[in-house]
């Protein structure tokens, strides 16, 4: 534990009262029920996983070998164009969605791709998980690399794309669990590895589920590697939700040790995210996140990258580098003559470039707003020092973030809206009302969590000006996707 985390550590501690221990909600009747379901039929879960996989390595694979879509084809009626659909468009964002229901659900119940690399952990070599896996950057340079990677390949509209990202992601799965990981139910990839799990445990925070200790033995979210938990939770010192999956491996509603299902309002943790080890790798991974997606939108949409694009061309053939206006592998970048789209070094350079760029642009620019409120609300009596205020304020950007991340990157949702009949003006509504709810969700944590720094009426207004001015920016750069302008 950092030297930040044990200071805020012990605040939370301070703060849950006498002897450090935290008001455990109530489990309510609903939650007993589902316990008893899934722990009772826990043992088909294999079943499950193994349709997802036949499932999703047909989504991946099939339309390799088929023609491309005709012209005028949809997903009713091309498989092609139905793989991409239910991956782009209701895959993505309903995975995202659903951490808000149901938490990392999908990790635990559906997903093969972590079931993929548990089976190769049990037959596995069963090492020690080294230090560069377990370090905290690591899934953000994952997240970074398979982001840009399906850009430059295409993914969201090639199956060849898609195809290459999602074989990757399996392959490095596998071979993760085949090596890493003490015990034979380990996941190493999903606890450190994953993009698609970063995404997911982070909001997961936002989340109405919640597993937490029967017999809690402090709160420090201490790593496990022999124990239980698949991602190496120590089951008595959890208290984020960010690494538990959801498989109810521990919990058995009989037994008096273990964890137990809670239904919590969603933004619980976020509002008292000091009790829940707030952590500066999330942060940076929040903001660089929505940055780099927004990149990976607007590229495709502004003016103003074809003119860059064209300026830096026409310098790079001025000073000999004719090379730049070829095309390079097939696996680094989309190349799909028959689809009159072949991208050369230019557009390679160019798209990873505007992505990086925007993803340091904005994680700066947010960094300096939510520093500019932490700073405020110092001045104004808060209590903590810059940067525990400035981890603990970034929390509040998660529903807008989310939000942008849905209906940015997930916007084949939406396309699918407009072949029901739904008039585009509708669809805009929709949109634009989403983002308005997450504004004002965003809005509220940062209230709360101003007021969990001590900081109360006009003051805790004051400190929040600058947010909106952060939520504001992160409006107004996805207006393309939002609102179409
Ligand atoms: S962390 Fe990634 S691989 Fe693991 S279960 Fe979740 S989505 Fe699947
Ligand atoms: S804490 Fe329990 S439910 Fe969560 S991942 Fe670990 S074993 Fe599974």
């Amino acid at each position: 534990m950092t030297n930040a985390q044990g200071r805020l550590q012990q605040i939370a501690i301070r703060v849950d009262g006498p002897g450090g221990s935290r008001r455990q909600p109530h489990q309510g009747p609903w939650a007993r029920r589902v316990e008893a379901v899934v722990s009772r039929h826990r043992n088909l879960l294999d079943f499950v996983h193994a349709g997802m996989f036949i499932g999703f390595l047909a989504l991946m694979l099939v339309p390799l070998f088929l023609p491309l879509p005709a012209e005028g084809a949809t997903f009713y009626n091309n498989f092609t164009l139905f793989a991409n659909f239910v991956i782009w468009g209701l895959w993505f964002p309903l995975v995202f969605v659903s951490v808000i229901f149901t938490g990392r659900s999908w990790c635990g119940v559906l997903c093969p791709l972590g079931a993929s690399s548990e089976w190769a952990n049990r037959v596995g070599l069963k090492r020690p998980i080294p230090a560069w896996v377990r370090w905290r950057g690591t899934p953000i340079v994952s997240f970074v690399v398979i982001t840009v990677l399906a850009q430059t390949v295409g993914a969201r509209d090639y199956a060849l794309g898609i195809a290459e990202v999602f074989g990757l992601t399996f392959v490095c799965a596998i071979l993760l669990g085949l090596v890493y990981g003490r015990g034979a139910h380990k996941r190493a990839w999903c606890r450190h590895m994953c993009p698609i799990g970063l995404m997911l445990g982070v909001f997961s925070r936002l989340g109405a589920v919640q597993f937490a200790p029967k017999k809690p033995r402090g709160q420090d979210d201490a790593y496990a590697e022999r124990g239980i938990c698949p991602t190496m939770i120590d089951i008595n010192r959890k208290a984020e939700s960010r690494h538990c999956i959801e498989c109810f491996r521990c919990v058995n509603p009989k037994a008096r040790g273990g964890l137990k299902l809670l239904f919590r309002r969603p933004g619980t943790e976020v509002s008292n995210i000091r009790q829940y080890n707030p952590n500066a790798a999330e942060i940076w991974f929040l903001f660089l996140a929505t940055g780099l997606s927004l990149g990976g939108f607007l590229w495709l949409v502004l003016p103003q990258y074809q003119w860059l694009r064209q300026a830096v061309g026409s310098w790079a053939i001025d000073h000999g580098w004719y090379w730049i206006g070829t095309s390079g592998p097939a696996w680094l970048m989309a190349v799909h003559p028959a689809a009159h789209e072949v991208f050369t070094w230019l557009d390679f350079f160019m798209i990873v470039g505007f992505m990086l760029g925007c993803a340091a642009g904005f994680g700066i620019a947010l960094t300096l707003i939510t520093a500019a409120s932490s700073w405020l609300a110092g001045r104004l009596g808060a209590d903590l020092h810059l940067r525990g205020r400035l981890v603990e304020l970034a929390y509040a950007y998660m529903p807008v973030a989310m939000l942008s991340l849905v209906i940015g990157l997930g916007g084949k949702l939406f396309d699918a809206l407009a072949l029901t009949g739904l008039p585009g003006e509708a669809i805009a509504g929709i949109k634009a009302a989403l983002f308005a709810l997450s504004v004002l969700w965003s809005l509220q944590l940062g209230f709360r969590l101003l007021g969990q720094q001590k900081l109360a009426g006009v003051r805790r207004m004051v400190a929040l000006a600058p947010m909106l001015a952060g939520i504001a920016l992160v409006g107004i750069a996805w207006s393309p996707a939002l609102f179409g302008y």
